[in-house]
């Protein structure tokens, strides 16, 4: 299935939204614009049939996404899931572990996805690898089941879309993608406003974190490594949330092909976040030697480790498979 195309849901999906009556929408931890907009949007549309949703996230949902209408639908705690919510879909990711779920009990599962790198979870599986976002999924899911689209969730589709093709730069924007969101544009998603919201809100904290980082620069030939340590967190106040997208920024000089951002959320113990650019370098196949995932061109893992020994772990793995 091409991005330039429609995409169909499989039957299986259909069928098992269409007859029961409730259910438990789930993302993966740390939640991008792609997991919260394709959550709210899907439970929209499923109430809209007169179904009951839960969405839960283990993660709150960030401040510069709170614009997002619906956002307040998110819950980050299990004991509100009821035992009678027993259908789960997940999103934007296709492995129950990346969503922490814990001990949700459910007897039904459905995973809704486009990541490459793929688990064997869930009853029904929909994971189209080649589909740039799994908005966009979602929005072809929500016409097969006979929905309008409102303007409250083309916002959320729009902004799910915007984040995972780069606000519409990196190579999977395809027509297919442009016509979808035209669509969604004309249903009343502004793209200025939902730019303005993704790109142009940064508090105080984020903005002198951000500059930390950049300082921690290392080049290794055409790999960029940039850190944050628990003490700039603490001195910036700013939350691991409001690194999303630092990783990208080294990329951005012409001789580097892949960048590496190492967070420590506890001691030694690091998220990484794996940005590339062209075809060379595939970084979700980096992030699987270290239990990670994710897509050609941004992927991510976590690690127990100090700083050092994690950098050279990365150099090494980069040096054997390119
Ligand atoms: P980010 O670096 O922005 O957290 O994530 C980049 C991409 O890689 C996203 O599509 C994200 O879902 C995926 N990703 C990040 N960390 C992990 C991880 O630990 N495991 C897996 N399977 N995927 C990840
Ligand atoms: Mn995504």
């Amino acid at each position: 299935m091409s991005g330039a195309n429609r995409m169909i849901p499989p039957k299986e999906l259909l069928h098992f939204l269409k007859k029961e009556n409730d259910f438990v929408i789930v993302a993966h931890i740390s939640p991008d614009g792609d997991a919260l907009g394709s959550s709210i949007a899907l439970s929209m549309a499923l109430e809209s049939l007169g179904k009951k949703t839960i969405v839960y996230d283990k993660d709150p949902v960030p401040e510069f996404y709170k614009f997002l209408p619906g956002s307040e639908r998110f819950t980050a705690s299990l004991s509100s899931l009821k035992l009678q919510f027993s259908n789960l879909i997940l999103l934007d990711c296709n492995d129950a572990e990346r969503a922490e779920i814990g001990k949700l009990q459910f007897t039904s599962s459905a995973v809704i996805d486009h990541h490459e790198t793929a688990r064997d979870f869930g009853d029904i599986k929909w994971i189209d690898p080649k589909s740039p976002a799994t908005g966009l999924m979602i929005f072809y899911l929500i016409k097969e089941l006979g929905v309008t689209v409102t303007k409250e969730i083309a916002v959320n589709l729009y902004a799910a879309i915007a984040t995972d093709t780069g606000n519409f730069r990196y190579s999977n924007t395809t027509p297919g993608v442009l016509r979808v969101s035209a669509e969604l544009v004309e249903t009343g998603a502004n793209p200025s406003y939902i730019a303005e919201n993704l790109y142009e809100t940064w508090t105080d904290s984020r903005f002198r974190l951000f500059l930390k980082v950049l300082n921690t620069l290392e080049i290794y030939n055409d790999i960029a490594i940039t850190h944050v340590t628990l003490e700039m967190f603490r001195e910036t106040g700013a939350a691991i949330a409001d690194t999303e997208t630092f990783s990208g920024f080294p990329r951005k000089l012409r001789s580097i092909k892949t960048s590496a951002l190492f967070r420590e959320i506890e001691n030694n113990y690091y998220k990484i976040s794996l940005r590339s650019k062209g075809r060379d370098v595939n970084v979700a196949k980096i992030a699987e030697i270290f239990g990670g995932g994710g897509h050609s061109n941004a992927a991510g893992y976590n690690i127990r480790s100090d700083f050092k020994a994690a950098k050279e772990a990365l150099l090494k793995a980069f040096r054997e498979r390119t």
